[in-house]
């Protein structure tokens, strides 16, 4: 079983964050290693995320160091996070950032070149002939790891939730999160039609 090849490594939690606009949170982090390659997992949350008896809000948040550090506004991923971040704060749940999906899993060089001609979508697949090369299932070994096995999965894109479901954690519900910034809007139809993701614009928020 692929799963089995995922070590946790180390991991610590309950780390208390005060944001900004004085919005409160807890961090956390688990290292984890597959065939001796190591990867890092931030941990962003609110309420109860141990053994949890409902279903929580949940949601893998792939790195966009161009939006999330840089401030680049080519993407709707920095929006997405603070979006994600709204509804935990809200309503309690848990958001995994996958330091090593940054360009969907094929690093931050390759994502330059292809902010350097194309669309990022269409530069990807140029250079790799994939559009994705994320994996998940460190995300289920720490989902195991707190006893999570129902959430509601915030994301647009339905291949996240097949990955879950073929790993035995029950999705009760996909909430999407659709911008409605106008300068995002054919980065968006791209992402809908060669990524397979389930873009409803009325879903804007
Ligand atoms: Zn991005």
């Amino acid at each position: 079983m692929i799963l089995d090849e995922y070590q946790i490594l180390d991991k610590v939690l309950d780390v208390p964050l005060k944001g900004e606009d004085g919005r409160e949170f807890k961090m956390g982090s688990y290292k984890t290693s597959h065939h001796d390659v190591m990867a890092e997992h931030g941990l962003i949350y609110k309420g109860n995320i141990i053994n949890p008896k409902k279903a929580i809000l949940f949601r893998i948040n792939s790195a966009c160091y161009t939006s999330d550090i840089f401030g680049c506004q080519r993407c709707d991923c920095h929006w997405q996070l603070k979006k994600a971040m709204d509804m935990i704060h809200k309503d309690g749940g848990l958001i995994i950032y996958h330091f090593h999906h940054e360009g969907r899993g094929f690093g931050f060089t390759s994502k330059l070149k292809s902010l350097q001609k194309l669309s990022p979508v269409d530069a990807i697949f140029k250079l790799h002939n994939e559009f994705d090369h994320r994996r998940y299932y460190s995300t289920v070994k720490i989902l195991n790891d707190l006893g999570i096995n129902k959430i509601k999965l915030i994301t647009n894109n339905p291949a996240k939730q097949k990955m879950l479901e073929s790993q035995n954690i029950e999705v009760t519900k996909r909430i999407p999160l659709v911008t409605d910034e106008k300068h995002l809007h054919d980065y968006l139809v791209t992402k809908k039609e060669k990524l397979g993701n389930i873009i409803d614009f009325d879903d804007k928020k």
